[in-house]
């Protein structure tokens, strides 16, 4: 059902309900009720007047200006102490008695409401026949009599005029519901309409759709989230293409060396030295590295990947790292030094950190300076240990050092070693320690090396 229907559909039942209560109090139960509070009126002025009985004329003059009650008492030797209007007529004369008998057979009190038409021999109007009486006597203890008399008008005349009044309230708000109805649908439906056509837009693949809604706060908040969840596909697909490229990019010149080696070693027996199967191998190696990165980036950025923290000691990892990569890169004359006092204690996932840490440190052997010195430091300020590398190498420029820390960004500029980057070494180092709540950085400034930190709770 749409918005439209449905909203009309809840306003018309809303009107239907109001609509039936208002014809059931005031046409169906209105007599009903009506008599009901003139019997609760009539029971009460009883009541008032028993309390003040030494002052009748003023209780009972009372009685008849507020409710329209007539009051007639009489003594207990019959003689009349008070009655509404003064003098008493041969009528009511006769229906005194009538009431009389009638109280002292039912025991001292008697109620009468003869919401039938009244059998009576002399009605002077025909439109008196229809008047109704409600009648309540009663003997007190001192044996006065009191005799309570109201009219209950037939409400009739009332009800058909209410009658007449509810069609014309009916007819006006079911056209009220309908309007209302159609003005408040056009204002939900118009910009819900409009989010959904640049939804459509956006499932084809246009990522940067704007989506626009004027109107309800709840809808202006659906297309601004919408909008940025559009920006954030767009960042991904981008991403995605770049990662792509690099990829093919970064698999190719392996591939390419290690086909062309080994056909050279397979067609010329001269060729097939170990110099040769050891480029193989490095190209190989290189392809391995490549992949375990994107792996480990993937592992390490994923939701669902919990990091298993230990205590152990880093200083000790520290140095394993470095003395694995000195022992690598000595041959080609590079120089790692580890400065650190005392041992550190950190609860942290160990792997996670040693990964992060081996990708600050040959981030800095491939981009130091021609002193070819990577320094790293273990500092200890308060309860937390930093860890820093530096380099003596061109720095990273200002416009550059926002980006460093995205995924599969890489410099324009080329590596000092033959090692082409894959641009995710610091993605992951930022993944690894925002998993662990730590804090990274880096300062750096252009011709002036870098140094890149890591800080853990001891
Ligand atoms: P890559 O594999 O390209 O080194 P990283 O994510 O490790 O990927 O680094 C991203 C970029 O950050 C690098 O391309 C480089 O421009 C810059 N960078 C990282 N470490 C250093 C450093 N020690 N000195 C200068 N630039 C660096």
């Amino acid at each position: 059902m749409s918005i439209r229907g449905k909203i009309c559909a809840f306003l018309l039942l809303f009107c239907a309900v109001l609509l039936a209560l208002l014809w059931l109090f005031q046409v169906v139960f209105l007599d009903g009720i009506y008599k009901q509070v003139k019997i609760a009126e009539v029971k009460s002025a009883m009541a008032t007047l028993e309390a003040n009985i030494d002052d009748v004329d003023s209780t009972a003059d009372y009685l008849f200006q507020s409710r329209s009650i007539n009051t007639t008492v009489l003594s207990s030797d019959g003689n009349v102490i008070y009655q509404t209007g003064g003098n008493m007529m041969r009528e009511s004369i006769r229906e005194l008695q009538r009431l009389y008998t009638l109280t002292v057979n039912d025991g001292g009190e008697f109620f009468e409401y003869p919401f039938s038409e009244p059998e009576s021999e002399f009605m002077p109007f025909p439109d008196f026949r229809r008047q109704q009486n409600i009648n309540y006597s009663k003997i007190l203890s001192d044996g006065k009599l009191i005799f309570l008399s109201a009219l209950i008008t037939p409400v009739d005349a009332t009800v058909s005029t209410l009658k007449l009044e509810l069609y014309a309230i009916t007819v006006i708000m079911l056209l009220f519901a309908v309007v209302i109805a159609l003005l408040i649908s056009r204002h939900v439906a118009k910009p819900i309409v409009s989010i959904n056509n640049s939804a459509k837009i956006l499932a084809k693949g246009k990522y940067d759709v704007q989506f626009t809604a004027t109107g309800y706060k709840e809808i202006r908040e659906l297309a601004d989230t919408l909008t940025y969840a559009a920006g954030e596909l767009n960042t991904v697909e981008e991403l995605r293409k770049e990662l792509i490229a690099n990829i093919s990019h970064d698999l190719r010149t392996p591939l390419t060396l290690i086909a062309g080696y080994a056909e050279a070693m397979r067609d010329l027996p001269g060729e097939s030295t170990p110099e040769n199967a050891q480029v193989v191998i490095d190209e190989v190696s290189r392809l391995n590295r490549l992949v375990s990165e994107v792996l480990n980036l993937s592992k390490y950025q994923s939701e669902n990947t919990i990091i298993e923290r230990v205590e152990y000691n880093i200083t000790e990892q520290l140095r394993g790292i470095v003395s694995r990569l000195s022992e690598f890169t000595r041959v080609d004359g590079y120089v790692i030094e580890l400065n650190a006092e005392h041992d550190v204690i950190v609860n942290a996932d160990e792997s996670a950190i040693a990964q992060a840490l081996y990708n600050l440190i040959t981030n800095a052997i491939n981009y130091t300076g021609d002193d070819k010195t990577v320094k790293v430091e273990q500092l200890e300020i308060n309860d937390s240990v930093v860890i820093e590398v530096h380099d003596s190498g061109s720095g990273i420029t200002a416009r550059e050092l926002p980006h460093i820390w995205d995924r599969y960004y890489r410099s324009e500029k080329k590596h000092r070693r033959a090692v082409v980057g894959s641009g995710i070494g610091l993605s992951i180092v930022k993944s690894v320690m925002d998993k662990h709540n730590g804090e990274y950085g880096v300062d750096s400034q252009e011709g002036h090396g870098s140094t890149f930190w890591i800080k853990l709770q001891k």
